[in-house]
């Protein structure tokens, strides 16, 4: 990587949590962040978008691209298969950017084995009843089914613990603001903005 490599996040949640649109929110407001879109084998929801909010690929796809070791990390997720380019994530960051991967805690934990320096934050929701409400699609789900979605929220939520930072949406705006502190205090480290202010640092110390 050069010199100029940005910082890699993670950021996990259950189902529920408000993360896309926290990170979308984020996106919005910091030019210099990127995102990650993962390859995934699960079925298209209506009003997703091939190669925007996924890269949808047949089972045999991404197991032949899996064989090539193309992925970065990958995991099985409710019975999907999830996985992040490498190439992507190694180009993006080489470019200057600060890259997003919103993954689940098994894909976590592999980019943490490869890439120590990630930054890791999970997001939780703010009770019980709240993610349950969440969970609940305006009542056109069965009560197994939706008991199913928290246990599953349950399990995810286990494994806050191994993450550097934890953000709590209870209010979307205070979560935001709390979201861009995290992306805010990495980019004025002082190794950040030594290669930013390169010039200036020079003329001062002239
Ligand atoms: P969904 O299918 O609802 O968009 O995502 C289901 C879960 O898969 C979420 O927890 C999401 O963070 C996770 N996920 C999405 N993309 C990836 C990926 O590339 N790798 C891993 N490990 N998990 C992913």
């Amino acid at each position: 990587m050069s010199a100029s490599t940005g910082t890699l996040y993670i950021v996990s949640a259950p189902s529920g949590a408000g993360k896309t649109s926290l990170v979308k929110a984020l996106l919005d407001a910091q030019p210099q962040v990127r995102v990650s879109v993962s390859h995934t084998t699960r079925a298209m929801r209506p009003g997703e978008v091939d190669g925007v909010n996924y890269h949808f690929v047949s089972r045999d796809a991404f197991l032949e691209r899996l064989a090539q070791n193309e992925f970065l990390e990958h995991a099985e997720v409710f019975g999907n298969l999830y996985g992040t380019s490498q190439r992507w994530v190694e180009q993006t960051l080489d470019e200057g950017y600060d890259l997003i991967l919103e993954i689940d805690w098994q894909g976590a934990q592999q980019v943490r084995r490869l890439m120590p320096q990630a930054k890791s934050i999970f997001i939780l929701p703010p009770t019980q009843e709240a993610l349950r409400q969440r969970l609940t699609n305006r009542g056109q789900d069965s009560d197994e089914v939706i008991e199913k979605r928290m246990r599953e929220a349950v399990s995810e939520m286990t494994h806050y613990v191994e993450y550097d930072y934890l953000v709590i949406n209870d209010d979307f705006a205070h979560a935001l603001i709390d979201l861009q502190a995290i992306f805010r205090a990495n980019q004025l480290r002082q190794s950040s903005q030594q290669r930013r202010f390169e010039g200036l640092l020079k003329q001062l110390l002239a």
